[in-house]
């Protein structure tokens, strides 16, 4: 007897853009298959990042991507409140040497975007010596583990998804009629899904999706990342990102009392340029290759936590010792598309490859713009 389960939408990939790609096509209608290769969801880049709710102070080199968190920011906050965290003070500020800013152009950008940017001269908490200039912004935080939560009971609620963990697809075929055959792996069982649209949300994983059904690659290059959690109780209620070039960040991790820390030179441990991620380290373990990337999180090969450089370089733009507590740190791989490099943009490309049957294409820069999606997927 033929057991192929039969769906009009198959979306890969359970981390946020996975998940709200596979809301979206259910409100249209859908019955929808959301396939995740761990055994939960969110487990990835959408908890493993510095929970900005970007507002496009970010990008001074790129109008386009600050444009579009700014566009964004106001719907995702309004519809992720509980999520949001705003109770602190956020700076941003240009470092003395190097930057690759000054602080004319970082006024003449927000100005542009009509960002709130208002200098601050005498901060007490602040290193004159080191900072050309900082600035009082508005931006906020989103709470990773409680938008988790609140997509993941979502999905549970929505009678026309089901949900497979711990599965991936080993094959594609072309369906005489317009359709996906996919065959599935989900522990020792297999199975087949005739479906008439997929879409790829799978970000690191997103080329050796594309390789299986066919399609050409994004130039994608992927860096095996680290955010620190820290208690730093003086400054719990602060946030200070020094721009723009080798520098770092620190602002709460949502509403978790713990703020998260970040640095353009020490975050990221190791890059791959392939277009599928390649490291050293999967020579180490038995279940993690370039086509089926592991969590970094529980993996014994994880890299030494580059905690104390990041606390060390973020402690140069305080005027007084910072009693920095490592909590733990969250590693994953971050994508990134190969042009980036001209701009630092964070885009997210959202892309149709075919018609009849249908496969799309997600790749997220940043988590407000979930709501690209829907530009994009309309039928
Ligand atoms: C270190 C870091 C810091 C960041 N900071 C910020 C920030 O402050 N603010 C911001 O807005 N954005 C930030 N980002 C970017 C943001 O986190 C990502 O754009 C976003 O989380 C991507 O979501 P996603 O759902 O596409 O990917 P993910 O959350 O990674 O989800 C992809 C899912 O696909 C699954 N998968 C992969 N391959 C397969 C397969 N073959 N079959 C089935 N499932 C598969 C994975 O297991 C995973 O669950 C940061 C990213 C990183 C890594």
């Amino acid at each position: 007897m033929d057991n192929t389960e039969i769906y009009d939408f198959v979306v890969i990939g359970g981390g946020l853009f996975g998940s709200y790609a596979a809301l979206h096509c259910a409100k249209l209608g859908h019955k929808v298959c959301l396939i995740e290769r761990e055994d939960a969801l969110f487990k990835k880049a959408s908890v493993v990042n510095q929970a900005r709710l970007h507002a496009g102070y970010h990008y001074p080199r790129s109008v386009a991507t600050a444009r579009m968190s700014d566009d964004n920011k106001a719907r995702f906050t309004a519809e992720h409140k509980e999520m949001v965290f705003a109770d602190f003070d956020k700076y941003y500020a240009i470092d003395k040497h190097s930057s690759f800013t000054d602080n004319r152009q970082f006024q003449r950008f927000c100005e542009f975007l009509d960002i709130q940017c208002e200098p601050v001269n005498n901060h007490p908490l602040f290193n004159y010596d080191r900072l050309e200039a900082v600035y009082k912004t508005v931006e906020h935080t989103f709470d990773p583990f409680l938008i988790k939560n609140r997509y993941k009971k979502k999905l549970e609620e929505e009678k026309k998804i089901t949900l497979k963990l711990s599965a991936e697809i080993t094959r594609v075929e072309r369906g005489s009629s317009e359709n996906w055959i996919l065959h599935v792996s989900q522990g020792d069982k297999s199975s087949k899904i005739n479906c008439s649209a997929a879409i790829n949300a799978t970000y690191a994983g997103t080329n050796s999706i594309l390789g299986l059904f066919g399609f050409e690659e994004w130039n994608l290059q992927h860096e095996i990342s680290e955010i620190g959690l820290i208690e730093a109780p003086e400054i719990a209620h602060l946030g200070l990102t020094v721009m723009d070039g080798p520098f770092g960040s620190i602002m709460p991790y949502g509403k978790s009392g713990l703020l998260s820390i970040s640095s353009v030179a020490y975050t990221h441990h190791k890059i791959s340029y392939a277009n599928k991620p390649e490291f050293d380290c999967m020579q180490k373990t038995a279940d993690c290759a370039p086509s089926q990337l592991a969590d970094c999180n529980s993996c014994p090969a994880q890299p030494a936590s580059n905690i104390k450089k990041m606390t060390a370089q973020m402690s140069q733009y305080f005027s007084k010792p910072i009693d920095w507590k490592h909590f733990k740190s969250l590693f994953t791989i971050k994508s990134k598309l190969k042009s980036s490099h001209i701009d630092d943009g964070r885009p997210t490309e959202i892309r149709q490859f075919s018609e009849k049957p249908y496969f799309y294409g997600i790749f997220a820069g940043k988590i407000n713009s979930i709501y690209e999606i829907e530009k994009v997927v309309k039928i």
